[in-house]
């Protein structure tokens, strides 16, 4: 069943913002056995917007519009799919009171142009909004259901979940999606490939892609569904290629890296605390990314400077004089120093070069080394990075984590320092 997006709003047609809802919409829409054909974005401009639509209306059996809806001159959603349609449209006035209502329960009184956010299409059916005031539209014309949702993806989201997913639903012909994703860190997508590739293509059905990301593989396992079908094969594929990759599979559910280690932490009662130089409080940012985190997550320094890795992680200064700030011995020091600070069973720290400038032969841009320290041992890890400033930062605080899990899964909690 073929389903579309049209995404409303100048906006998304500068080099600033991007259309985002689209791939939300898009997820879910495939879970109701609807794939998506086309996604366009357009400007502010009626016309425009009526000519997306009217192209819509020949080939797809569902459009989701998102955007437009607002109180302002430019939101020409609810007009131009009025005037596609041929309809009228209508202040309701039960929606007006409602926003006048929400708008006195912050203390303010509703400005008179919102009004227009309480404008009906004829024969439509009005979606609560639950996360913001435009009102979102269900209308079926000619069998193709057309969704109006907001821009703003907090309000977007939650509407088309409860309140478009069902309707959609109810015109598809009961196909469904199936999905997997495996996330694989510490190994190269073409030594993934490798690896698994004679497994997957003996299962023709299922369509396999394998995307590379900031620190982690990810294969995605799909496949459609027939009414009441089940998908044995995709859980046979998938415990499969797990086992063909061993540990170096961190989630066969889609659960992101710091999720999984916040768990193996929760899981032995472990705190960590780190101890950042290039990444200066990514890896903290990531590890505090899951709710919750405070259980297993002390804090930490930014330890740029070779002052402060002196004098608040301890590292001695003859260290970081014989080996440089970037070494082995200075990512040792550094975990165990901010363990002994504060106390935490883990210390975890990385030091690197970022770039673009301080590389050499020797310590090229990208070079991260990685230290883990608990009341038994310290280890290291050594990599090089690619990628411009950013990425490495990024890629270092992922390459962190991913020590951190060998570490957690190593009995006695060390793993053999590496190097690549
Ligand atoms: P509002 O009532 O807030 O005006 P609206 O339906 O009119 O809602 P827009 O004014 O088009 O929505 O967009 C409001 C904001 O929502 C945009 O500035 C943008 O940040 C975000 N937004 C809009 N469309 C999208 C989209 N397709 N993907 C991601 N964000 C979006």
């Amino acid at each position: 069943m073929r389903a579309e997006i049209i995404a409303v709003g100048s906006e998304m047609l500068t080099p600033d913002n991007l259309d985002t809802n689209s791939l939300f919409i898009t997820e879910k829409l495939n879970e109701v056995g609807f794939q998506v054909h086309f996604k366009t974005v357009v400007g502010d401009d009626e016309q425009d917007i009526v000519g997306v639509l009217r192209s819509a209306l020949q080939r797809s059996r569902v459009i989701i519009v998102t955007g437009g809806l607002g109180p302002t001159e430019d939101d020409l959603t609810r007009r131009s799919v009025a005037a596609v349609l041929g309809r009228e449209v209508r202040i309701d006035a039960g929606i007006v009171e409602k926003l006048r209502q929400r708008f006195a329960s912050r203390g303010y009184s509703m400005p008179s142009i919102n009004e227009r956010q309480a404008e009906v299409i004829e024969g439509a059916e009005v979606l609560a909004n639950t996360t913001g005031t435009a009102p979102g539209m269900w209308l079926v014309e000619n069998g193709v259901g057309i969704a109006l949702l907001p821009g703003p993806p907090r309000e977007a989201r939650p509407m088309l979940e409860k309140s478009v997913i069902p309707r959609v639903a109810a015109l598809g012909n009961g196909r469904t999606l199936a999905r997997k994703t495996i996330h694989i860190t510490g190994w190269t997508e073409s030594e993934v490939d490798a690896r698994v590739a004679p497994i997957y293509r003996s299962y023709p059905n299922i369509q396999t892609t394998i995307l590379a990301g900031t620190g982690q593989i990810s294969l995605r396992l799909f496949r459609w569904l027939e009414p009441g079908e089940n998908p044995s094969d995709l859980d046979r594929l998938s415990a499969a290629i797990c086992d063909a990759l061993g540990s170096a599979v961190f989630s066969a559910s889609g659960e992101p890296l710091e999720e999984v280690v916040g768990r193996n932490l929760l899981k032995e009662q472990l705190t960590v605390a780190v101890a950042e130089s290039c990444t200066a409080g990514l890896l903290g940012a990531l590890i505090t990314r899951v709710p919750g985190s405070s259980a297993w997550f002390r804090g930490g320094a930014l330890c740029y400077s070779n002052e402060l890795k002196i004098s608040f992680c301890g590292v001695p200064e003859e260290l970081i004089a014989a080996h440089g700030a970037v070494s082995a011995e200075v990512a040792e020091a550094l975990a165990r120093g901010i363990r002994s600070r504060t106390g935490s069973s883990i210390g975890l720290s990385i030091t690197g070069i970022a770039g673009p400038a301080g590389g050499s032969a020797e310590k090229p841009v990208g070079l991260v080394y990685v230290g883990v320290a608990n009341d038994r041992c310290t280890i290291h890890a050594r990599r090089i990075v690619p990628g411009d400033r950013q990425t490495v930062r990024e890629r270092a605080a992922y390459f962190a984590l991913a020590i951190l899990r060998n570490f957690l899964l190593t009995p006695g909690g060390s793993a053999p320092s590496s190097s690549r």
